[in-house]
């Protein structure tokens, strides 16, 4: 991973954000909240999520807070083995549980929904040289939307790109990404997650009563 990433996942995942105009804020394990304080997340518009290995170590307020924020309408994206995170698992009500090798296949991506955004400017399918499997079942509700579809040289395929909406909340599970990999200095893999951030951020909607209310007609009851 350090060969790879010498400033980390969360750095090179941040960069090329940045160097498309947006505002980035990283946030790791170690600091205090896991750097996701409430104004923070309050002031978040699509949050990232990487992790690996210490899912259980991410405090449950934490990830109670961040499924709040996104049924209010915050952009989540998941990536690679964050399948196994709490906040996504929590999101799904699934085991979210798969199948994997790490053996450094070939991966190639294609792309079965063509209209939607996060699609955009990319051509019918991704190649990566080397990365890990992950094959089905992949255990999720079935997506609300299916933008990818991986094929593994061993004979495997996997849902590599899922959308769901949960309240006013955009979720992207987006498959690549294991750490010994430079999947993400990929410039088709960066232009999916940028195409992810604009399809997640929050939109304008309508603002929900919810809760014991008073009728909208008057109501003739005997
Ligand atoms: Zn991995």
């Amino acid at each position: 991973m350090q060969a790879v990433y010498p400033q980390g996942i969360h750095m090179a995942l941040a960069h090329p954000l940045q160097k498309a105009g947006y505002a980035v804020r990283t946030a790791t394990l170690d600091e205090p909240s896991h750097g996701l304080s409430k104004e923070i997340l309050d002031n978040t518009d699509v949050l990232f999520w990487w992790g690996h290995m210490a899912h259980g170590e991410v405090q449950d307020a934490l990830v109670e807070a961040v499924v709040q924020r996104v049924w209010q309408g915050m952009g989540l994206i998941v990536l690679h083995s964050g399948h196994f995170s709490k906040v996504f698992k929590r999101l799904m009500g699934t085991s979210c549980d798969l199948k994997w090798r790490e053996v450094g296949e070939h991966e190639r991506l294609w792309v079965v929904h063509p209209a939607h955004p996060i699609a955009a400017g990319l051509p019918e399918f991704l190649e990566l040289e080397h990365e890990e499997m992950y094959g089905e079942h992949f255990d999720i509700p079935t997506p609300d939307e299916l933008v990818f579809v991986s094929w593994f040289p061993g004979g495997e395929v996997f849902r590599s790109g899922c959308t769901f909406y949960r309240g006013k909340g955009r979720v992207f599970y987006f498959r690549p990404g294991h750490e010994t990999y430079p999947t993400y200095h990929n410039p088709q893999v960066q232009q999916v997650l940028r195409n992810a951030v604009e399809w997640a951020k929050p939109h304008d909607g309508p603002k929900f009563v919810r809760g014991n209310v008073q009728p909208l007609e008057p109501l003739n009851l005997p």
